[in-house]
């Protein structure tokens, strides 16, 4: 008996979780246009413009600027074991799921992890920071989340990083959901090392994490003792590859059509102007708002530092969480998130991230919720 295997249409759905966000179709478009060599001449032209729109998308001049060719957790590894040797301290802001994960890393570079936490669903307290600053004269670095995903509270990364930059510390920021979505200044605010995803604010496939790196990282990274422990996350030899002009030399293959919608992602918010990326956002939050307060719903996060992007809201008492968001998901073919952690149960969280952020999708989710919490 031989199997049959049937080609993969996936269901028609809206993605209104925390990521992966619907995807343009000019970007699944630009994503099955035919594969080139990774040394083409006419792929380089890609890459550098690549480049370039990242710089744009960062607001940097920074010139170690490019996607990961790996998910947006690769981009965090890559940010981490780059900056940092065994005995390294560096001071790590936690509010919500992801501040973990930077500690994670941290101590797996052999380095010490020194914790300013916080409440989820509460900013980072910059007290708290320069608590942790005086306390820790040695700190090399200050790392946060500027757009905490798993709660939805945006830290105020530019006074956080004004406030390192004080003590000499690096400025080591997580945008994955911030970038494309909220304001983000990386050379204004003087991040020294960031990396985002392509998956959130930038509705591109997912799998792809752009990193940037300011000249005073470059110059920690090659004044390093001791090797990097990752080969391929190694920012020296990606450079090889990615590095301005001249030859390039084969450090892996990249993933090419990922790259194609990549390029198509940066190209449209480029269009678009991100000022007008960041007020989209700002105005289907509000208009999001609107209709979940209008059927009952509260939201967790204060105001002044909720995030547009991603907005959580408590579960009405006696509503079936699970119940609710099968119900969506077969009934609607709607996506929206789960709580996290602490919050498992208590809390759903809504994405309005790039593409998916409009008007029809705003209607579309509160028409939906509405007639489910209804019965
Ligand atoms: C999604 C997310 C990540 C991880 O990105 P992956 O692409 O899933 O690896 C990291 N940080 C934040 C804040 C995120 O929202």
């Amino acid at each position: 008996m031989t199997v049959q295997f049937h080609t993969f249409i996936p269901p028609v759905r809206t993605l209104m979780g925390p990521g992966p966000s619907d995807v343009d179709p000019r970007i699944l478009n630009a994503l099955s246009r035919p594969t080139l060599g990774h040394l083409d001449p006419a792929f380089i032209q890609l890459m550098d413009e690549v480049k370039q729109l990242l710089q744009y998308a960062f607001q940097t001049q920074n010139q170690l600027t490019m996607p990961v060719s790996a998910p947006g957790s690769a981009g965090m590894e890559a940010v981490f074991v780059n900056l940092l040797e065994p005995g390294d301290k560096v001071i790590v802001c936690q509010n919500g799921v992801f501040g973990g994960r930077m500690q994670q890393n941290v101590e797996r570079c052999g380095a010490t992890a020194i914790m300013v936490q916080d409440t989820w669903g509460k900013p980072t307290d910059i007290n708290k920071l320069e608590d942790a600053l005086k306390a820790n004269p040695d700190a090399k670095a200050v790392a946060f989340v500027h757009a905490e995903t798993s709660t939805g509270v945006r830290n105020d990364a530019q006074a956080l990083c004004a406030l390192a930059k004080q003590y000499n510390c690096l400025t080591i920021v997580d945008a994955v959901t911030s970038l494309g979505g909220i304001e983000l200044d990386v050379d204004g605010w003087q991040i020294d090392a960031i990396y985002s995803g392509t998956q959130k604010c930038l509705s591109c496939v997912p799998g792809l994490s752009p990193v940037s790196f300011s000249q005073q990282a470059v110059e920690v990274i090659k004044g390093r003792k001791t090797k990097v422990q990752s080969w391929f996350l190694d920012m020296e030899l990606v450079m090889g590859y990615w590095g301005q002009g001249g030859k390039r030399a084969y450090h892996h293959t990249a993933p090419v059509n990922s790259l194609y919608a990549l390029h198509e992602a940066l190209r449209i918010l480029h269009n678009e102007g991100l000022q007008s990326a960041w007020q989209r956002h700002a105005d289907m939050h509000l208009a999001l708002k609107a209709g979940l307060e209008n059927i009952g719903l509260e939201f967790v996060v204060e105001e002044a530092y909720r995030l547009p992007q991603l907005n959580m809201v408590s579960i009405p008492q006696g509503i079936d969480d699970a119940k609710v968001r099968d119900q969506l998901l077969n009934e609607f073919g709607l996506e929206i998130g789960a709580g996290l952690g602490e919050l498992a149960g208590k809390v759903w969280r809504i994405g309005l991230m790039g593409y998916g952020c409009n008007k029809k999708n705003v209607d579309y989710c509160v028409s939906a919720l509405t007639s489910v919490l209804k019965r």
